[in-house]
């Protein structure tokens, strides 16, 4: 961000606290650039078949991500919505399936992109129809999950851990 989006000044640097922000020159319009992070929803989808009680786990490669890549479903909340529904509109619109339980694994900070991801376990059942963000998927068994990088690796692992006692080191 370059200029200020409320009077068109371009932003100088002003120390906050201790930080330094993007801000408005003029003090009449006042805004600061303060980069709050973005939420941003993450499932662990277990996808299961009619008559399962346990699943298998659904990774899937954007349309963006080299070849053999795989990560969670994510997405961003739309205006007013509860991140559980968000999490269960995110699996529904990117796989086909329908969520018939979505449980907080936990938040996480993902700092590169300045985001805060809000994972669930997200248990589906249905036809999986990957919609144009996906180009593939793959199903696992739990202790076949392969490592998986940065925020998303910490919150395979910690679910991982807690669902079924499977240590990672990765
Ligand atoms: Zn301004």
């Amino acid at each position: 961000m370059r200029f200020c989006p409320h009077c068109a000044s371009p932003l100088v640097l002003r120390p906050y606290e201790g930080d330094e922000r993007l801000a408005c020159p003029d003090a009449a319009c006042g805004f600061v650039h303060w980069e709050n992070p973005v939420p941003v929803v993450m499932a662990v989808v277990e996808y299961l078949q009619p008559g399962e009680s346990a699943g298998r786990i659904l990774l899937a490669r954007n349309r963006a991500w080299e070849p053999g890549m795989l990560g969670l479903i994510a997405g961003y909340l739309e205006k007013g919505e509860w991140p559980e529904a968000a999490a269960a509109r995110e699996v529904r619109e990117e796989t086909g399936l329908v969520a018939e339980s979505v449980n907080l694994i936990g938040n996480y900070f993902f700092d590169r992109k300045n985001q805060v991801l809000l994972a669930y376990h997200v248990r589906a059942q249905g036809e999986i129809v990957l919609n144009e963000e996906l180009v593939e998927y793959r199903l696992f068994a739990p202790a076949d999950v392969p490592p998986l990088p940065t925020a998303i690796g910490r919150i395979m692992n910690d679910w991982l851990l807690r669902q079924f006692d499977i240590r990672r080191l990765s």
